[in-house]
């Protein structure tokens, strides 16, 4: 693979740049898609041989390089099959009978593997307000694992993580931190003194909607052993294409980062002056609670919004049902904007409000996401006949 010295690049150029195949005449632009269970060899396995498409993979590997660079790690990610498929990995860190911390807004299927694993009594779990930092410093003596997700899906909260990371470090607690919602872009979690960073890459980083994908950064090269090793002896492994689209849209990540951010910024504005409306979250607005500490840890604010109507339920269901452009569908961080009252999820965590909207905002003009949110404001307000 080409290094070009990327630490000298601005990260927009980085995405285009990194990892692209040796520059030899007739070379391929891209790395090419290796359709192989297996590799050839018949001695002692030397250390870096691939061996086995399930230990590593030459398809995975431009992508592990890349995304650790964007993070600012030494050391390749770690590819797999989902993000949950990641999230559980930075689990399996944790000793049977250990106890983590973490967040009770945290996205729902970590909540739930956090406590699915306590109750079938592999480890103790301590919910915690993560806006909240007493409440979570309080939480960590005796703790083995400090679970952050800031911000956090879809309830927008932001952690302090500077001031967390050094209670879980006094604690001698380690520290995995969630990015999918800010990406490397926008907020840096092994800077900010994080141990391990997970992403879906599923979100912003394939950014199409039409992959699922996990990654796992870490900062010290014998964790990276460890999950590997581990990685190889689960099998939550990618196939090798969706590694390769997830480094395809990793190429555009920056422009559409950039342009759905700006959007998201300028939509929350507006939304906030919507009465029908009791709460926007939006960590870029003035008015979020933890704007300051969201100013100072991350780069961005990234393309999440979530709303809350005056009129509950119902009027949330209306607005989702009267939307045209925005699709109603579950996930995020694609070019396409989607819509979702996330409490239609029986697991979604009690504290996130029923009237909550969630709404991924997209690469589309912002002027045609403005007039469907009005058209949605509309229906919400039952001054059209909603479907
Ligand atoms: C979607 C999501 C996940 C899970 O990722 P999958 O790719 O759906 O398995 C984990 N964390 C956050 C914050 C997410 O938004």
């Amino acid at each position: 693979m080409s290094s070009a010295d990327s630490s000298s690049l601005h990260p927009s150029t980085a995405v285009v740049a990194l990892c692209r195949p040796e520059r030899n005449a007739d070379a391929p632009l891209n790395p090419p898609i290796v359709l192989s269970s297996t590799f050839v060899g018949d001695g002692a396995p030397a250390p870096g041989d691939r061996v086995y498409a399930r230990y590593t993979n030459p398809s995975w590997e431009p992508l592990e390089e890349a995304v650790a660079e964007l993070e600012g790690s030494d050391h390749p990610a770690l590819a797999y099959a989902s993000g949950m498929a990641a999230v559980s990995a930075a689990f399996s860190l944790v000793p049977i009978g250990g106890t983590v911390v973490v967040p009770a807004s945290a996205y729902n299927g970590t909540v739930g593997l956090a406590r699915t694993l306590a109750e079938d009594g592999a480890l103790s779990v301590r919910e915690v307000d993560p806006a909240n930092t007493e409440d979570v410093i309080a939480a960590l003596p005796g703790a083995d694992l400090l679970w952050l997700e800031s911000p956090t899906n879809p309830l927008l909260d932001v952690a302090d993580v500077p001031a967390l990371v050094a209670a879980a470090k006094q604690h001698g607690v380690l520290v995995v931190m969630d990015n999918t919602f800010s990406t490397p872009l926008r907020q840096r979690p092994l800077e900010l003194g994080a141990d391990v960073v997970v992403h879906s890459a599923t979100k912003f980083i394939a950014g199409h909607s039409d992959v699922l994908m996990g990654l796992v950064v870490v900062a010290d090269g014998a964790l990276r052993t460890r999950l590997a090793g581990r990685r190889t002896l689960a099998g939550s492994v990618p196939g090798p294409f969706e590694a390769w689209l997830a480094l395809r849209g990793l190429r555009t990540m920056a422009l559409r980062l950039d342009r759905a951010e700006a959007s998201a910024a300028e939509l929350a504005a507006r939304l906030e002056a919507e009465p029908a409306l009791s709460r926007v979250r939006y960590p870029g607005l003035a008015s979020h609670p933890h704007h300051a500490r969201a100013a100072a840890q991350m780069s961005g604010f990234g393309a999440v919004i979530s709303i809350e109507f005056e009129g509950g339920e119902d009027a949330a269901v209306r607005f989702v049902r009267g939307l045209d452009l925005f699709t109603p569908a579950t996930s995020l961080g694609g070019v396409e904007s989607l819509v979702e009252r996330r409490r239609r999820h029986p697991g979604e965590p009690e504290a996130v409000p029923v009237s909550l909207v969630r709404l991924s905002i997209g690469i589309e003009h912002v002027e045609d996401l403005w007039a469907d949110l009005q058209r949605g404001l509309r229906a919400a307000a039952g001054t059209v006949g909603a479907a």
